[in-house]
């Protein structure tokens, strides 16, 4: 499979944030979010084999892989590659745009699914079946730009009765200021997590790697 890079950082976002993590990023996305801030995983990468992957995150002490992209779930080994990396061991986490299907993951993998925001430009995509797939280890995250992307959010809750899951609300980068988003959060005492993307306080002008 393409991949555009693997490395050691910390996990900046979901309920894991702050953690060691080793980050395997595959390449290639078939969306366009308004707001990207992966757009250098859409070409290039390396070929890797699933056995060349697996011995480069071993070479890293951390035991928390995450699944990253691009979009991952356009490659057709992601599944395997999760069921041995579970295999050996390690707890598996993937981040995914919500437009593909979840299914075809072993439900030991840790799914931190977007649900498209409409100033994403990308919410038609949203595949809503799967919902169905999500169990309570999963988290369901909504990057939110502006008022009428938090009022879309609560409704798609509430429409589609999520609040039993963990729900992550971030502001887009540069577009939202936190602290907005944190005040509407409050008024209306959602039972969402409010989070920043932590590697870009750490790292502000670094893009790969972190
Ligand atoms: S799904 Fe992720 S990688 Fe793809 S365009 Fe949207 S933000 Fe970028």
């Amino acid at each position: 499979m393409r991949i555009t890079e693997i490395y050691q950082s910390i996990q900046g976002e979901s309920s894991y944030a702050g953690l060691p993590c080793i980050f395997v990023r595959t390449t290639g996305c078939d969306l366009r979010c308004s707001w990207c801030d992966s757009e250098f995983a859409f070409y290039g990468g390396d070929k890797f084999s699933i056995p060349e992957i697996i011995e480069r995150v071993k070479q890293f002490p951390a035991r928390l892989v995450e699944l990253t992209g691009g979009e991952p779930l356009l490659q057709k080994d992601i599944p395997k590659l999760a069921l041995e990396l579970l295999e050996l061991g390690y707890t598996v986490m993937i981040e995914t745009g919500g437009h593909r299907d979840i299914s075809v993951l072993d439900s030991s993998v840790i799914k931190i699914m977007d649900i498209k925001c409409p100033a994403s430009g990308e919410s038609d995509k949203n595949l809503w079946s799967n919902l169905n797939y999500l169990t309570k280890q999963d988290e369901i995250k909504f990057v939110i730009a502006n008022r009428r992307d938090y009022e879309w959010s609560k409704e798609i809750i509430h429409k589609h009765k999520l609040e039993g899951f963990q729900l992550l609300f971030s502001s887009v980068y540069d577009q939202l200021e936190p602290k907005q988003l944190v005040e509407w959060i409050l008024a209306d005492g959602l039972p969402v997590r409010f989070q920043l993307q932590m590697h870009k306080f750490i790292w502000p002008s670094q893009e790969r790697g972190v």
